[in-house]
């Protein structure tokens, strides 16, 4: 940023502030992470300057010698990290990998099966204003009423009843650990395709703290920029040959040009990191501080989805204390601490007001923050939603102290 200050200071300043932000607050957004400054300097690269449209040793321009190398290391440990045969790096993000695999195997029209987005789903898994639901017939299943939990009689019998052509599994705020084999039992009775979008859950999958969807899905879509600790991306495994090559084929040149070679450097870096030792030790502690964060919740008398959290988030039902998921949301943000509001499974609010908030831990793991951090946090968390005015001050004095304890990109 120093670099930029003296040739840019417009976007040097604002870059300074949001670096001076993220210093400063604790970062529940399940969806977020710190990355390494490895992972920063190889997306920060040469390699942005390179045009590769097509694969490894199949390029439609000269000069990708180099850039093959990065683009293999990446598929090669990809491959290693989450026990899959064949990778696809390319993917620019998540939605991206998740239309490339429809655009793969379905046909506009077809019937799939997706996670309602109102119980936790993606966007991507069908919505309506997204062009997977307009595209093709998704029809959602959702939580069980009374457990909050995936039911998966009803999806068997739900699937048995619209005979989809693929079921998608995955979410974006289900705080349950996910049944890949059951999931996969149903698509395989009705004939189904299972792509699993494990977005969320990757950096659990990858340091052994969630079943792996691998062995189980046709096909496993992700993000890296969550769990993972990478880049922004996407990324597309499968164990069958078949399906590599229609997936290769539907991202180049099915829905994307030129790959950003700098984002696979850096995705390899990542992968890099996640398949040493100290990743697990991370996504143990993602899962514990997540557990600790959300019974400490509990015990002051908040409402959790499905009573708890088996990954690294919870999503909180603020009904109890009267407040929504809005006005909390800007609360914690005037004393430093970031979450996401979010509907509830039947919330009676809007989706831009909201009963709930999504709270998750890998920013603040990846930060170093442990147990007894977390039941601080709770009690912040605690008296910014039920006595703001009096103890604003004292809340953002101990975010303040924690962030110093742990400081970040120092
Ligand atoms: N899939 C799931 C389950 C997600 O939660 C998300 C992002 O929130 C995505 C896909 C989309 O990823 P991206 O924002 O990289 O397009």
């Amino acid at each position: 940023i120093g670099f930029l200050k003296g040739i840019d200071p417009d976007v040097a300043d604002a870059m300074d502030k949001e670096l001076a932000r993220q210093k400063r607050n604790l970062e529940l957004i399940a969806s977020e992470n710190i990355v390494s400054p490895a992972v920063m300097a190889a997306m920060g690269s040469v390699l942005t300057n390179k045009y590769a449209e097509g694969y490894p040793g199949k390029r439609y321009y000269g000069g990708c010698e180099d850039v093959d190398i990065v683009e293999n290391i990446a598929i090669e440990r990809a491959c290693k990290l989450f026990g899959a045969k064949y990778a696809n790096v390319q993917a620019h993000s998540g939605a991206q990998a998740n239309t490339a695999v429809y655009f793969a195997l379905l046909n506009p029209g077809d019937t799939v099966m997706g996670m309602s987005l109102a119980h936790g789903g993606h966007l991507t898994h069908g919505s309506p204003v997204n062009i997977s639901g307009k595209y093709f017939n998704f029809v959602p299943y959702g939580l069980d009423e009374e457990t909050g939990r995936l039911n998966y009689d009803n999806i068997l019998a739900l699937a048995k009843e619209n005979k989809p052509k693929m079921i998608v599994a995955g979410a974006s705020a289900y705080p349950r650990a996910i049944d890949f084999e059951k999931l996969s039992a149903i698509a395989k009775e009705v004939g189904a395709y299972l792509m699993v979008d494990m977005a969320h859950i990757a950096g659990l999958v990858a340091g052994g703290q969630h079943m792996s969807p691998v062995p189980y899905a046709d096909v496993v879509t992700t993000t890296t920029h969550k769990t993972l600790r990478g880049p922004r991306g996407g990324l597309i495994l499968t164990n069958d040959e078949e399906l590599a090559k229609k997936i290769n084929k539907a991202i180049f040149p099915g829905i994307q040009g030129g790959p950003l070679m700098h984002v696979i450097a850096a995705k390899a870096v990542c992968f890099g990191e996640a398949l040493k030792p100290e990743f697990t030790e991370y996504a143990k502690q993602i899962v514990k501080n997540a557990s600790v964060l959300a019974d400490s919740l509990l015990e002051k008398g908040f409402n959790l989805v499905s009573g708890g959290t088996d990954n690294h988030l919870m999503l909180v039902d603020l009904q109890p204390f009267n407040i929504t998921g809005k006005e909390l949301e800007k609360k914690l943000d005037e004393v430093y601490i970031t979450v996401n509001k979010n509907a509830i499974p039947n919330d009676p609010q809007s989706p831009f007001v909201t009963s709930g908030v999504r709270i998750g831990t890998p920013a603040v793991t990846t930060r170093g923050l442990k147990e007894d951090d977390m039941k601080q946090i709770a009690q912040c968390i605690y008296l910014t939603a039920t006595d703001f005015d009096n103890s604003a001050d004292k809340v953002r004095e101990t975010v303040t102290e924690i962030c110093r304890k742990y400081p970040l990109y120092e």
